[in-house]
């Protein structure tokens, strides 16, 4: 884990994003589950695409890494 500058976070891409893919079984999303400040949620349950609180994300690409379908990106504000 590498902490950015406070300007990336992640955003989730919700065209690729589908938990009963990457996760047929529970519908968990691992990257919500990889979030080490647990600002990643599937605040809807599972089988629903998480959220990010970006305004708290530490833009720690975790979550990016932690996501099979690649459907995770950080996004960087100059
Ligand atoms: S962000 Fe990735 S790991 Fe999380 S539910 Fe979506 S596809 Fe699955
Ligand atoms: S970039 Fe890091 S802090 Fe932000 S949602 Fe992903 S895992 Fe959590």
């Amino acid at each position: 884990m590498s902490l950015q500058s406070k300007k990336s976070f992640a955003m989730v891409d919700y065209e690729k994003c589908s938990p009963g893919q990457c996760d047929p079984e529970e519908g968990r999303c691992a990257s919500a589950y990889a979030c080490p400040y647990k600002v990643m949620k599937q605040i809807d349950g599972t089988f629903e695409p998480p959220m990010v609180f970006q305004d708290m994300c530490m833009g720690c690409w975790d979550c990016m890494e932690a996501c099979p379908l690649d459907a995770v990106h950080i996004m960087e504000i100059t």
